[in-house]
């Protein structure tokens, strides 16, 4: 129940790395027979990656995940267009981000660009109109999310270019949680600039792909070496690199069952959970008023309904009873503050304390629902 945090890899995946893990160990920029396996292996994966996204090979970068990837288009598009304009242009993103966007954006900002972060609607994703509002001139890259990794909900990205290019602002796309579950085609997305992560779609982690539009022209993040056409410094991660694009190949291919299949579990969890806890709770996954991802379902125990519910206890006791959910995101899910994205939404800090967000995958199915259901009542009523 923690799909959005990482999933496993799958088997048939590590079975077409593992060569590449032994025996073709070469490094991809040697000129010798092992150098040039390894090389081909890269390229051949960046083609069937290119192909997957309907891109071209040379508009895909590897990247040692989704941070990087993320990282590498906030400051490897304002930095370049600071050499290239002579002024810091303006960054606009939404506080409901990940960190892997909100920390370089700060970092960004401190040092002297000017960044503006949107408040999403009550919903959780910024709409074009908020946008349009917002944009100027003087704005040149905007950042925003597919599915937010919290309360699934979607941004209309196609939308989102259109109010970008007519300001002739760069748009990037988080596309981290939907990569794999929904067909990624960069020319319908329409985005300048698209993030990628392997471990979410079942390959390895520590790879992922940023998309770059043609034309488009950042400073590298990563600097020591000549690989990806300059644009990431460093050995390849050979093994990596062919287990993403086996991985996104075949999670395009059942993309589609996956989705109709995961949004009949989400429909049995949110009943599920209605059912149990009878108008006490928030639904913070709002599949009725807004479009989300099929695999994500947050709901918080606000103190006004009932007994108040501690976050982190009923994390920890539906752990011990083999439920493995998460409060927010994997990476803050240790510390005790309240989610910043359902606080960006409007949820009171204690609410937003007593969430709990479920996220099913590929292997998830009706009884794993029930169970958590169940399992879920019975730990709050204990707990109460
Ligand atoms: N962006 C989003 C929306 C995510 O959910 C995650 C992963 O949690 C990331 C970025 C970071 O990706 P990675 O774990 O590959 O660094």
């Amino acid at each position: 129940m923690d799909h959005a945090a990482t999933t496993p890899l799958d088997p048939e995946v590590l079975s077409e790395m593992q060569p590449y893990l032994t025996e073709h160990f070469g490094n991809a920029s040697s000129v010798h027979a092992l150098g040039r396996k390894a090389r081909f292996a890269v390229e051949d994966s960046r083609e069937r990656v290119a192909e997957l996204l309907n891109a071209e090979p040379s508009e895909i970068v590897f990247t040692s995940g989704g941070t990087e990837a993320d990282n590498t288009a906030l400051k490897g598009v304002l930095h370049h267009y600071h050499q290239s304009n002579g002024e810091r242009g303006e960054l606009i993103t939404s506080a409901a981000e990940h960190e892997a966007i909100l920390e370089p954006a700060e970092a960004l900002r401190e040092a002297g660009w000017p960044v503006t972060v949107l408040t999403p609607d009550h919903h959780g994703a910024v709409t074009p109109e908020q946008l349009e509002e917002a944009i100027s001139e003087e704005t040149a890259l905007v950042s925003l999310m597919h599915a937010n990794n919290e309360t699934g909900v979607m941004t209309d990205i196609p939308a989102i270019a259109e109010v970008c290019q007519s300001y002739d602002a760069l748009l990037h796309c988080d596309a981290v949680q939907t990569a794999g579950l929904f067909e990624i085609d960069v020319k319908a997305l329409d985005a300048d600039l698209i993030s990628i992560s392997g471990h979410k779609f079942y390959g390895p982690k520590g790879v992922g792909i940023l998309y770059v539009r043609g034309g488009v022209d950042f400073d590298p993040l990563v600097v020591g070496g000549s690989q990806e056409r300059e644009r990431r410094g460093g050995t390849e991660h050979v093994p990596g690199i062919v287990g993403i694009a086996e991985a996104l190949d075949r999670a395009v291919s059942a993309a589609e069952e996956r989705r109709e299949r995961l949004y009949r579990l989400q429909e049995q969890l949110i009943d599920g959970i209605h059912a149990s806890f009878n108008g006490e709770i928030v639904l913070n996954t709002p599949v009725e008023e807004a479009f989300v991802a099929p695999h994500v379902v947050n709901v918080a125990f606000p103190p006004e309904n009932g007994s108040p519910v501690d976050g982190e206890m009923l994390l920890l006791n539906l752990d011990m009873e083999g439920v493995l959910a998460s409060a927010g995101s994997a990476c803050t899910s240790g510390a005790l503050e309240p989610s910043h994205v359902l606080t960006a939404l409007g949820l009171p800090r204690k609410t937003a304390s007593a969430a709990v967000r479920f996220s099913m995958g590929k292997d998830t199915d009706e009884d794993d629902v029930t169970y958590a259901i169940e399992t879920l009542d019975e730990v709050v009523s204990r707990m109460r």
